[in-house]
């Protein structure tokens, strides 16, 4: 967490990603009480504020001290998109070339904004459009918050908008961010500190006062990173599982070599005591002919036996350095109904944002390839699985 001291040569002090104490010390500094703080955090996140001036009920010296220190800032946004089913995506440049995607979801009953954490994903799964860039760096807590932060304000300027003009109010629902998840850029428990400052943000009640069952931090098995998110923040938790043994799941989420998983499911059991809800997610990518046989299924279910979870299915969304297919919709339905009738609750994920690729994996291909990781390993993907077709 940033630290808030204030001194008179220094660069603005972004407010952005400090949380309730930081935020109470920087006002401590000037003399001011702890409610201050709380009234400048629900300013900044509850309404949106990004300059001082509106701060109406705040004292006229109390925002001069604040203008002239501080400074409230998200990432810059370099597009929006909007797909004809109401999904939309923003691209925010994070400086030198780096670029990460949110993605929001309107659905009857919730709104979901999907956030990045790293600029690339160090990880390199070979079905992953990010894992292809390599990794570029870390996000700060300011942002990842400022992700939710631009993302809300976007959404409420719409409704303001529809409910101005009569036609768009019929035609614009309600929409709220209801869940967030982080499952866009990156891996989260690899940048264990900032997330963190981040998720406390989305919980306080006076930020975003999310209920800790609709945060959702998605890993693909950083196993000490999962023990100490259950004891520091416990929130939902989805895992990449993509495989039933670790000779597959070596290959698709090389972390596995590091924890394998049976480290993976006892970590998973351990989590299950602090979390907020009742079992595990389990996200497994339906790839053709390489993890969706009905012997793969079988292995699923001993792994259900393990451990209290509910499986996802998620149809692979391709792009072309992959050399991977998409499992036929016959195949899912086939597969999730072995899972099913094994007594284990399935879904299949429904496909969102397809013209705008702002579906899983697909985010910010349009992003320079830094590193040049695909080019270092262009046939990775496609050398390892087809092993496991034959
Ligand atoms: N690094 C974390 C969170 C970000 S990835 C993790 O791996 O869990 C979020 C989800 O998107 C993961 O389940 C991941 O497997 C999935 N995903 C990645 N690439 C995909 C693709 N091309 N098609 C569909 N899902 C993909
Ligand atoms: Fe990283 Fe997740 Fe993509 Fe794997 S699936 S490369 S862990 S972002």
């Amino acid at each position: 967490m940033q630290r808030p001291t204030v001194t008179a040569s220094a660069e603005p002090v972004n407010l952005l990603g400090m949380d309730s104490a930081a935020l109470a010390e920087l006002v401590g500094q000037w003399g001011g009480k702890p409610f201050r703080a709380r009234q400048l955090q629900r300013w900044i996140h509850q309404r949106g504020a990004d300059s001082f001036d509106e701060m109406t009920d705040l004292a006229r010296v109390f925002r001069e001290q604040l203008a002239g220190h501080c400074a409230i800032k998200a990432p810059a946004v370099a597009t929006e998109q909007r797909s004809t089913d109401g999904t939309r995506k923003w691209l925010f440049d994070v400086g030198r070339n780096n670029a990460v995607e949110a993605v929001f979801i309107p659905e009857d009953d919730r709104g979901t904004l999907c956030i990045s954490s790293q600029a690339g994903c160090t990880v390199a799964c070979p079905f992953c459009s990010t894992g292809y860039q390599g990794f570029n760096r870390n996000l700060t807590t300011a942002e990842i918050i400022g992700q939710l932060w631009y993302a809300r304000r976007a959404i409420e300027a719409d409704r303001e908008h529809a409910r101005i003009g009569e036609a768009g109010a019929a035609a614009a629902p309600d929409r709220v961010i209801s869940n967030v998840v982080m499952m866009g850029m990156g891996e989260p428990l690899l940048n264990y500190d900032q997330v963190l400052g981040a998720l406390r943000l989305m919980l306080d009640d006076n930020a975003y006062g999310l209920s800790r069952r609709r945060v959702t931090v998605s890993t693909s098995g950083v196993v000490p990173m999962m023990d100490r998110l259950g004891r520091d923040c416990p929130v939902a938790l989805a895992v990449s599982l993509h495989a039933p043994n670790d000779a597959l799941r070596d290959r698709l989420v090389p972390l596995n070599k590091k924890y394998p998983l049976a480290e993976l499911l006892d970590a998973c059991n351990r989590y299950l005591e602090h979390a907020p809800r009742d079992f595990i997610t389990f996200e497994y990518i339906m790839l053709d002919g390489v993890n969706d046989s009905d012997q793969h299924a079988k292995e699923l279910l001993d792994i259900a036996r393990q451990v209290r979870c509910k499986f996802n299915l998620i149809p692979f969304n391709p792009f072309p350095q992959s050399g991977l297919t998409r499992s036929p919709a016959t195949r899912v339905r086939l597969f999730a109904q072995r899972l099913m009738d094994g007594g284990v609750v399935t879904t299949v994920r429904k496909t969102r944002g397809d013209d705008i690729a702002a579906a899983c994996g697909q985010l910010a291909g349009e992003v320079k390839d830094r590193t040049r990781i695909s080019e270092r390993l262009p046939d990775r993907a496609v050398i390892t699985i087809n092993q496991e077709r034959g």
